[in-house]
């Protein structure tokens, strides 16, 4: 092939930008406008309205012609009492447990009806393997088990392995042991009865106990609780043993359960072999809703509808275009078309997908996933991109066929945000994953259409359009690359202990970690750090990026104090902050 012919065919590939005010800009902004309209009440998970949402995008495949259909997956949208009752019996005293107060259920909890079970208490029901161990010489079988909710920030508690630090995880395992039930001991007031992350319900009975709730029927849990955080040794006591104290639980929980949609459609391929094999382009079409859950706004945003027209109506509307123009390019491969529900949830929906595959999940050869792609900001656009599980050639191969006018940060790996991309890259299948950054808006009531830009998000479509075709009829697609898969953890692994409220910008930059804004009421705010500052230094570490300041932030625990320096334009600024826990 020519040299002319390949600059020709190079220039034919690299996107073309559509002129500002485009078809695609007008068609992308009606789908914006319908999916982040007040009457789509922020499409919350087991709301009507995210399957009006979806019978919206399905109306747009029937109208393409393309094969389409809706998938559901349950969803438990709401929980509550249906029957309670909580006796405490303490050698002779009898003493009710009041709801709501003392005690609750907790979202993923099973019903109950016993009586006069004993208790024992299990600090916080962890076992390090080879070290920590609350359950050392206990009895736990047909127990009425107390454990405490927040883990001890101490080295010894450090490594516990992250899928066991949770409290489903802990409960799960005196479910295993088969204990009568577990009450977790809060650090101060009951915790409100609500539906919990994903679509879980456990058969053990599993209550949320105020601090003060058992009064000394236990004795001194507290003095228990500080001793474990001193001496780093369990404190576990079974109360079987005189003074008597035990448990007669009735609970019987009523779950409304929805069906959440999914939406699949199909652009089947022209050549006869490699129509066999698919191309995924996705993007999730849940948000918050009235701001339940997950919501960034505070009290005051709460019952307020999340229009999510950034999060992710941007993205919806961005595979709705794609689907309109590759049908008329006729790839050579398949392309799936999907939309997500359940993302806001923990990535419900494709995680259901991936489990229940509508089309043949070993002959998806590669995934596209854009979330959050409507805030390109036009002073300096800039598209942030992740490649998980994709080879690091990929990457640096799509960042070639982008159009001249935004730039690409690009990073294999996990770094830049959770999204449906990685239910599929567990799945060993490469993705790539699109992203214009966070913004003050997001996750709040003001993530509205009339901040997006629609030109950039028009540009973004072109993009995609092309490294998709670029998929679908390439001879090969590249493989799935387990290195780039690992989600890393940094530092010691342990979870992050304090919160700064710092808002990244994900996009590298030579000097240091740039910030995208800061949180309100976050001590970040306190100190006077601002949108476009770059912190150098924390904590006595430099700060060359990201990384860097998650490492920093990781090694300081509540109440630790910090030196901070920061460059704001051609200043260099410095104070110290009192570093606060996560709440
Ligand atoms: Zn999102």
């Amino acid at each position: 092939m020519g040299p002319w012919i390949s600059a020709f065919l190079a220039a034919a590939l690299v996107a073309q930008v559509p002129p500002s005010g485009s078809a695609a800009e007008g068609r992308l902004r009606r789908d914006v406008a319908f999916l982040a309209s007040p009457e789509l009440k922020g499409r919350g998970n087991g709301y009507p309205e995210l399957d009006r949402a979806a019978a919206h995008i399905l109306r747009e495949w029937k109208a393409l012609g393309l094969k389409a259909e809706i998938q559901r997956f349950p969803f438990i949208a709401k929980v509550a009492r249906e029957e309670q009752g909580a006796l405490l019996t303490h050698g002779e005293e009898e003493r009710p447990l009041v709801w709501g107060r003392d005690v609750e259920a907790v979202g993923f909890s099973g019903d109950a009806d016993f009586r006069r079970k004993p208790l024992v208490f299990l600090g916080h029901g962890v076992r390090v393997p080879g070290g920590y161990d609350d359950f050392a010489g206990m009895e736990v079988k047909d127990r009425v088990v107390v454990i405490a909710r927040t883990l001890p920030d101490t080295d010894g508690f450090a490594h516990l392995p992250r899928g066991e630090r949770s409290l489903l995880a802990r409960v799960k395992r005196l479910e295993t042991e088969r204990a009568a039930a577990v009450l977790v001991l809060e650090d101060g007031p009951a915790r409100p009865l609500q539906r919990e992350e994903g679509p879980v319900k456990l058969d053990i009975p599993v209550l949320s106990l105020s601090v003060g709730a058992l009064g000394d029927a236990c004795g001194d849990l507290q003095a228990r609780l500080k001793a474990i955080r001193d001496t780093g040794k369990p404190a576990s006591q079974d109360f079987i043993y005189a003074p008597w104290t035990t448990l007669t639980l009735k609970l019987k929980l009523h779950r409304e359960e929805a069906q959440v949609p999914n939406v699949v459609a199909l652009i089947p391929g022209r050549d006869p072999q490699l129509r066999k094999e698919y191309i995924v382009l996705g993007a999730h079409l849940d948000h918050l809703g009235l701001g339940e859950r997950h919501s960034l706004g505070g009290a005051e945003a709460r019952g307020q509808v999340h229009p999510g027209a950034d999060d992710n109506a941007s993205g919806a509307a961005l595979v709705v275009e794609l689907g309109r123009e590759l049908k008329e390019a006729r790839p050579r491969r398949s392309i799936l078309l999907m939309h997500f529900g359940g993302e806001e949830e923990g990535l419900l929906g494709s995680s259901h997908w991936i489990q229940h595959p509508t089309h043949p999940l070993e002959s998806v050869k590669f995934m596209l996933n854009f979330d959050m792609v409507g805030r390109l900001d036009p002073a300096a656009p800039k598209l942030l991109m992740g490649g998980l599980g994709a080879p690091k050639s990929a990457l640096e191969a799509a960042k070639k066929l982008a159009p001249a006018d935004f730039s690409i940060s690009a990073d294999v790996g996990a770094a830049v945000g959770g999204s449906d991309h990685m239910s599929f890259s567990q799945a060993k299948i490469p993705t790539f994953f699109f992203f214009t950054g966070i913004h003050g808006e997001y996750h709040r009531p003001t993530d509205t259409a009339d901040r997006i830009n629609f030109a950039g998000l028009a540009k973004l479509a072109a993009y995609g359009r092309t490294l998709a075709l670029d998929l679908a009829d390439a001879e090969t697609v590249p493989a799935f690359d387990p290195e780039t898969a690992k989600i890393v953890m940094r530092g010691n692994g342990g979870p992050m202990r304090v919160a700064f409220g710092t808002l990244p910008d994900y996009a590298d930059n030579p000097k240091g970690f740039r910030i995208n804004g800061v949180t309100r009421g976050s001590t970040a705010e306190a100190m006077g750090l601002q949108a476009g500052d770059i912190i150098i230094r924390f904590g006595g570490r430099a700060v060359k990026n990201i990384y860097d300041f998650m490492d920093a932030l990781g090694a300081h625990k509540p109440g630790d104090k910090a030196v901070v320096q920061w460059l704001r334009g051609d200043q260099t600024m410095q104070a110290e902050a009192t570093l606060k826990g996560r709440s």
